[in-house]
């Protein structure tokens, strides 16, 4: 008999007549992230996922930190499997539980059958492990209101399972229950962390990057790939959009006004990443932009920049301060590949004194000196799609 993982679904639960295609979404993401693991039989019965082990290959310690970075679970645990019977199961218990019970102040049994034909009730079965529990610890107190610990037993067709205190997961919608985004993923700190948060409530990403060769090296093209596939345990499997972005940085660097260098060019990745989306159902941009941090995050340039598209401009990160950006860029473990040294497209040709306020009149009227359609469909038309994996 083989130890099983037991998933807890989130909010996903009470999303009523929608709840059976979010389940399907969730399912079948687990099954994709959890296949580098072994063979695992995996459904779903009322709110708990369950992950069978196939054989004993299977790498049960991955699979379960693995599941912790599946949105749309928000707790984990690891139950043992025994036999069928109230006396294996009170030596499950026992041993697979001494540290956490020594640990507890107080704790109660609680179980559940999905066979019925156990000859306990689950309140039998309780009364029966609880009271084996505490002559075993004595230490540890009876107290069916207000545990620390609770004792979960399970009666299912081919075995019993003991576990206890779940970890928690990540939470968040199942990636893909809620539709598609672009991202603009540059090598920085806030867009991977933009681009974790908007996969959080469900949508799945294209990420794009803007990449100005030889302004800006192989090794930022590579880092930024890095960031991608660490976000792979979060969103998925993804397709990484490099946009040759050189051409348009000169033409914008020869022909406008230096102050406005920044903006025209947000502009344009915008319009390049609205093409992106349309051409793959995505109904949103996201990007990493935080208010005030730099020139170009103003609300007046904010403004400007979303200005040139239809779809909405979704910024997660806009309310936080850097600090509570490092702090999930840590937790998500971006952060070490993040602040690796290499130039970003825009910090080439950063203009000395960047326009805080753009009017728009004036940037659009900058805009005229340039073959605006023309230089976005070739930089589309020149796009390197790159698989990325877990
Ligand atoms: P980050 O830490 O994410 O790089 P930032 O504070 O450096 O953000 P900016 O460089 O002004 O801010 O960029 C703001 C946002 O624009 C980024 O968060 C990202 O979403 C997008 N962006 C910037 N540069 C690129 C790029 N080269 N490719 C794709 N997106 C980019
Ligand atoms: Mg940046």
């Amino acid at each position: 008999m083989r130890d099983i993982i037991l998933l807890k679904q989130g909010e996903i639960v009470l999303k009523g007549l929608n709840r059976k295609n979010f389940e399907m979404k969730l399912l079948g993401n687990i099954r994709r992230r959890l296949k580098n693991f072994g063979d695992f039989n995996i459904y779903a019965v009322q709110s708990t996922v369950y992950v069978e082990p196939q054989d004993d290959d299977c790498d049960m310690d991955g699979a379960f930190e693995a599941a912790k970075k599946i949105f749309g679970i928000v707790a984990v645990s690891r139950a043992a499997a025994c036999e069928k019977d109230k006396d294996a199961i009170f030596n499950t218990a026992k041993m697979y539980l001494a540290d956490a019970m020594m640990g507890a102040r107080s704790f109660k049994v609680e179980s559940k059958r999905a066979d019925k034909s156990f000859p306990m009730t689950s309140i039998q079965l309780s009364q029966y492990i609880g009271g084996l529990l505490s002559e075993e610890f004595p230490n540890t107190a009876v107290d069916v209101h207000d545990p620390e610990l609770t004792v979960h037993i399970e009666i299912r067709d081919y075995a019993a399972f003991v576990h206890c205190a779940p970890e928690p997961g990540v939470g968040g919608m199942p990636v893909g229950a809620n539709g598609r985004v672009v991202s603009l993923l540059s090598g920085g700190i806030d867009s991977p962390v933009s681009t974790y948060m908007a996969a959080k409530r469900g949508v799945s990403v294209i990420p794009v990057h803007f990449f100005s060769f030889p302004y800006t090296s192989e090794q930022a093209k590579q880092k930024v790939i890095e960031l991608a596939e660490i976000l792979t345990a979060y969103c998925g499997r993804m397709m990484l959009e490099i946009v040759p972005f050189t051409h348009i940085q000169e033409e914008i660097r020869d022909k406008c006004p230096e102050e406005l260098f920044t903006i025209i060019m947000r502009r344009f990745m915008m319009r390049i990443a609205e093409k992106i989306a349309d051409a793959n159902g995505c109904k949103a941009i996201v990007t990493g932009e935080s208010l005030g941090q730099v020139a170009s995050q103003t609300m007046e340039a904010m403004g400007v920049t979303e200005e040139c598209v239809n779809l909405p401009v979704i910024r997660p990160v806009v309310c936080l301060d850097k600090t509570e950006i490092v702090e999930i860029a840590r937790k998500i473990e971006t952060f070490d590949t993040s602040i690796l040294p290499y130039e970003d497209c825009c910090t080439v040709f950063t203009p000395r004194h960047p326009r805080t306020k753009p009017r728009l009149e004036e940037v659009i009227e900058a805009e005229r000196a340039l073959d605006l359609q023309g230089l976005v469909d070739e930089a589309y038309n020149n796009i390197e799609r790159i698989r990325i994996r877990q």
